[in-house]
């Protein structure tokens, strides 16, 4: 039986990101980690397979470098110089409804592609020797204590650890196991993914225009590129991404507009059913739950793997103070204080981003008037638009070490 501090379900970007967060170089006392994916991390990011990109927080960004990846994923992050939001049918004369423009150099978020970051998480861990990952992996059998945690590979192979971190995303089977309940509920609509080229640079403005069936949010990638996000009912998310290369591509220029000239489809539409789910609590005997294990939110706000990293930036603080005044790293005391640091902030996280969806994914008319009275008056209130950079930024409320660029 090999033994480690803490076991990591799930070699995702937040399993990745919680490895270096107890067990990376930069750690002041790093502990020995082990990831468990069932597939493999490395062969992911060669494959290129997830077309997703995400807006990283200032307060993300600042977690990248207590990780250790700043370096790694600086040239590619794109600063959203501004953000537009539209109510308008897609690719029609667009009526900007609330726009945000931020100082040079004071950009609340910047893009990236979600593979890039993970490079730039895994190259860090290769040079860690505390870290150890199980590429093709799953768990056959959970025993969470009391005593230590042991978790048996489908190979038979058993690993023991103080603390279990369930990191496997929305169907978590450590969460399942400990009996965790989710609440939530599925939309109706999925979101298409894609990167796509174009002619003129956007100049970091990053558009969300609101249709009846929710966001199509252009996002500015470095270059002369954009990531998409396009959301459409299931059925016919998954007939466009059907259509043959050059009527997804005409159905795109129509959504697209042509404000930034010809466009080039860089990367194949991925479909991703959207849900809102929470957690009734974030830990059980031995475990704790990050990212998406623990919460699933729509992206229209571009959070979830911000909450994610919070998560994981919340639980070192948390696992590293135990550790290092020798106390048990999975005991109830510890993981009580990740709970409650956790639970609240992401319900009223998840909720206000519900909210926007149900003001927003909506072609009531009365609504819509409302909708429009109410963008046009934030647009023109200066604190309203300074929270709302603060809540973007990620810099709200009470920050864990490693997303105020401290070592964990
Ligand atoms: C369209 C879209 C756009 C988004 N845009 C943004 C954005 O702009 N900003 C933002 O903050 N967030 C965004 N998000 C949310 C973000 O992408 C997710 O919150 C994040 O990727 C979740 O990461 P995770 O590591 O928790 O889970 P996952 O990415 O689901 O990773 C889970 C990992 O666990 C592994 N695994 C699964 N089951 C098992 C098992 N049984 N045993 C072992 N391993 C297992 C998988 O192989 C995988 O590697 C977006 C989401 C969507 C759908």
């Amino acid at each position: 039986m090999e033994k480690f501090d803490a076991v990591v379900l799930g070699g995702g970007l937040n399993g990745l990101a919680t490895a270096l967060a107890l067990g990376g170089r930069k750690c002041r006392t790093p502990l020995n980690v082990a990831v468990v994916d069932r597939g493999d991390p490395v062969q992911l990011v060669r494959s290129q397979d997830d077309t997703r990109a995400s807006a990283l927080t200032y307060a993300t960004q600042e977690m990248m470098g207590g990780l250790g990846t700043r370096d790694g994923i600086a040239p590619h992050l794109q600063p959203m110089q501004s953000i537009v939001v539209s109510d308008a049918k897609a690719g029609a004369a667009r009526d900007t409804l609330l726009s945000f423009l931020f100082a040079e150099g004071k950009p609340p978020a910047a893009m990236i592609e979600n593979v890039v970051l993970m490079r730039a998480l895994l190259a860090e861990i290769a040079q860690s020797s505390t870290i150890k990952i199980f590429a093709h992996e799953t768990v056959g059998n959970f025993n969470f204590g009391p005593g230590k945690a042991v978790v048996e590979l489908a190979n038979g192979q058993k690993l023991k650890a103080d603390l279990i971190i369930g990191a496997e995303g929305r169907a978590s089977p450590s969460r399942v196991a400990a009996g965790i309940k989710m609440d939530g509920w599925d939309y109706p609509n999925s979101a298409i993914t894609l990167s796509v080229g174009h002619e003129m640079p956007h100049g970091g403005r990053a558009e969300e225009h609101f249709t009846e069936h929710g966001v199509f949010a252009i996002l500015p990638l470095t270059g002369n590129r954009s990531s998409i996000v396009w959301t459409e009912p299931h059925v016919k998310a998954h007939e466009i991404c059907g259509l043959t290369e050059l009527e997804f591509k005409a159905l795109l220029e129509r959504q697209f507009g042509a404000h930034l000239g010809a466009l080039s489809v860089l990367s194949k539409p991925q479909v991703h059913p959207l849900a809102m789910q929470l957690c009734g609590s974030f830990t059980a005997t031995r475990l704790a739950l990050v990212g998406d294990a623990a919460h699933v939110v729509h992206p229209l706000a571009g959070l979830g793997l911000n909450l994610g990293f919070k998560d994981v930036a919340a639980l070192s603080d948390c696992v590293m103070a135990a550790a290092s005044s020798g106390e048990d790293i999975g005991a109830s005391a510890v993981l009580d204080s990740y709970n409650r640091w956790r639970r609240f902030d992401t319900f009223t996280t998840a909720m206000m981003i519900d909210g926007l969806h149900r003001l927003f994914a909506n072609n009531d008319a009365s609504l819509r008037l409302v909708r429009r009275a109410g963008l046009r008056f934030a647009d023109k209130a200066g604190a309203m638009k300074a929270a709302f950079a603060k809540e973007a930024a990620g810099t709200a409320g009470s920050l864990p070490r490693l997303m105020r660029g401290l070592a964990a």
